[in-house]
């Protein structure tokens, strides 16, 4: 990787330095399609300088805050404010006050990186001396000098992806909006892009916004908001939040969802435990897993057919909210998580 301008050389977002306004306040933020719920009632705020992480799985509402934060659609009810403009009155100044990376490639491929560049700069109004000086210097910023020459065609998924977010920077926003970044990038892809977001916000001051659906990206964020339903179910840091459940997390495996909801009662019974049956898994929290593993599986022999101990995950934190799993058939993948360690019985 390349190294980046240093702060000094760097010029400071424009937006950061105004009213001190929270890069994105949400309040009551509802969104219809038709009869559909899509958004229902998110309030909260991202700060300055922080990367912030939408975090839910298909379905939940995380395209839909997207497309109303990039101006593309207004909101059902509730307002959206970035940088203090309001997204459904201040349009213009609230997408002045952003860069937007969508999901899907929006480079054209037969042009140097330096003229897409250049193209998107004069969307923004930029011309001239200027326009190229900006141009140098979002390169710059993400470690791309000396490509700015070459056909985009010509360079990785990873390194397009970085011009992508150049595209983003070319006209100083405060805030980068990013919908699921990391798809299709390969695992050191990754790894880069969410060095130089940490460098933005480290040496720029930029805010993040990041969607995804991976819980492994979700860990890199400062803040998530996770949601389900369009709804919120929760906010706060990573760590924070798995910090909120107490214990390690036990899973006890039956032969199927009614096993389990028995099972699930004598255990609760038993041990004065409170108990969630997530399929034909009863799914507990508990200081000291281990030790009570051995206590439960002596209680009922042959009623368990595996079980697993672990730290709790985001995962976790989504199933205590929720009351079921982040992923299902159809988002197989979501988790990103390691699968905890699983000892058959
Ligand atoms: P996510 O990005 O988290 O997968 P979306 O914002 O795409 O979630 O979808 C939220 C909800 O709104 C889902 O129930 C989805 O089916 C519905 N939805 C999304 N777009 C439309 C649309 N254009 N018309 C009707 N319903 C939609």
């Amino acid at each position: 990787m390349t190294t980046l301008e240093s702060p000094a050389q760097a010029e400071r977002p424009a937006a950061q330095t105004g009213t001190g306004a929270p890069a994105i306040a949400l309040e009551n933020l509802s969104h219809d399609y038709g009869t559909r719920r899509a958004l229902d009632g998110l309030s909260f705020t991202v700060q300055p300088g922080e990367i912030f992480g939408l975090l839910g799985p298909n379905g939940s509402g995380k395209t839909t805050l997207f497309r109303i934060l990039s101006t593309l659609m207004m909101p059902s009810g509730g307002s959206a404010r970035i940088a203090g403009f309001d997204v459904t009155t201040e349009p213009t100044r609230a997408r002045q006050s952003s860069g937007i990376v969508f999901q899907a490639r929006s480079l054209d491929l037969k042009l140097t990186v330096a003229e897409n560049l250049m193209h998107q700069g004069h969307l923004y109004g930029l011309s001239g001396a200027l326009l190229k000086q900006r141009s140098q210097q979002v390169l710059a910023r993400v470690g791309l000098s000396d490509r700015a020459g070459d056909l985009v065609e010509t360079l990785s998924g990873g390194q397009q992806r970085r011009v992508e977010l150049a595209k983003g920077l070319i006209h100083s926003p405060a805030l980068l909006l990013l919908d699921e970044p990391s798809t299709g990038l390969d695992p050191g892809a990754r790894r880069d892009l969410w060095q130089y977001l940490r460098i933005l916000r480290d040496e720029q001051g930029v805010s993040v916004l990041v969607t995804t659906h991976l819980m492994e990206e979700a860990e890199h964020c400062d803040r998530l908001a996770i949601l389900n339903s369009g709804k919120l179910v929760a906010l706060g840091a990573p760590a924070e939040l798995k910090a909120q459940i107490g214990g390690d997390v036990v899973q006890l495996e039956t032969v199927s969802p009614w096993a389990a909801a028995q099972l699930a009662q004598k255990v609760q019974q038993r041990f004065s435990v409170t108990t969630a049956v997530v399929g034909a898994t009863v799914r507990l929290e508990r200081e000291h897993g281990h030790r009570f593993l051995t206590d439960v599986v002596e209680a009922f022999p042959g009623e368990i057919e595996g079980v697993s101990v672990a730290r709790p995950s985001l995962e976790d934190v989504f199933i205590q909210r929720t009351g079921h799993r982040f992923w299902t058939d159809a988002n197989p993948d979501a988790a990103g998580t390691p699968t905890p360690r699983k000892e058959k019985h």
